[in-house]
């Protein structure tokens, strides 16, 4: 069985230690029982000593929203995976489109992050997705296993299985769009096949694969009722301690 796991990507958002602190401090009480659901919360670089020192002795645990594929260097403005492993963060999210689109991050420079994430003891989060063209030009698959087989291009399948994937399609990231529980759960499978074919079908169906897209109390329950969808990656509703708990419950609400 895969337990679903819950991320709160917080983007560029609660970056200062009083607000990730607040909201932590809302959000642990309410989530200390639910114990079949794995909670990441991932806060900008500045609030993530903080975020870890709160959650402490809770069951969230705690990622980055990005690192550097080298360890150390003059590489002005980038983070290390040994800062972040040493700092006691335990996740790191790869490839947001927001790292795509916005900053040009190429499959290559993701895979590349994340062969030294591994390396370094770090589970990431690797995000995949269409943009809204590409699924009017009926190119979703096609996409999907481009994006696959770069991103994950020469790994192990030991390596493979402590990579959480996001399916996040694009068009719904931030824009209210979610997609539908069926369109969601059409390309988890069509994900799972990819990782069959190279990894084998015990590989393919112990990898936590989630969804991403406009999560909201709402509809997080139908979405997480599909089979091949383990929890999801949330961005706007984790900004608030209630909408997030009741994410968090729909998923362990799930598994029953
Ligand atoms: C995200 O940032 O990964 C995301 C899915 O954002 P939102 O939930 O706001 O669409």
């Amino acid at each position: 069985m895969r337990n679903p796991i819950i991320g709160g990507n917080w983007k560029m958002n609660k970056g200062t230690p009083s607000e990730a602190i607040k909201m932590l401090k809302e959000l642990i009480p309410l989530v200390e029982k639910m114990k079949s659901v794995d909670i990441v919360i991932a806060p900008p670089f500045t609030a993530l000593f903080s975020t870890i020192q709160t959650v402490k002795n809770s069951n969230i645990m705690v990622g980055a929203q990005n690192m550097y594929y080298e360890e150390k260097g003059a590489f002005t403005g980038e983070v290390s995976p040994i800062f972040l492993n040493d700092l006691g963060c335990e996740y790191v999210i790869l490839g947001h489109s927001e790292r795509r689109d916005i900053f040009n991050e190429s499959d290559d420079l993701i895979n590349k992050k994340l062969k030294t994430a591994l390396k370094s003891d770090l589970k990431p989060i690797v995000c995949i997705g269409e943009h809204l063209e590409e699924r009017e030009a009926g190119r979703t698959k096609e996409v999907i296993e481009n994006q696959f087989n770069l991103t994950f291009k020469d790994l192990k399948s030991e390596e493979l299985s402590r990579v959480i994937i996001a399916y996040e399609p694009i068009w719904a990231i931030g824009t209210g769009k979610t997609a539908t529980p069926e369109q969601a759960e059409e390309i988890h499978i069509f994900i799972r096949e990819l990782i069959t074919k190279i990894y084998g079908k015990n590989t393919a169906q112990t990898i936590r694969i989630q969804y991403g897209g406009s999560i909201k109390p709402t509809n997080a329950k139908e979405i997480f009722d599909k089979e091949n969808i383990d929890g999801g990656l949330v961005g706007g509703a984790s900004l608030q301690s209630k909408s997030l708990y009741e994410i968090i419950k729909a998923a362990e609400e799930s598994i029953n």
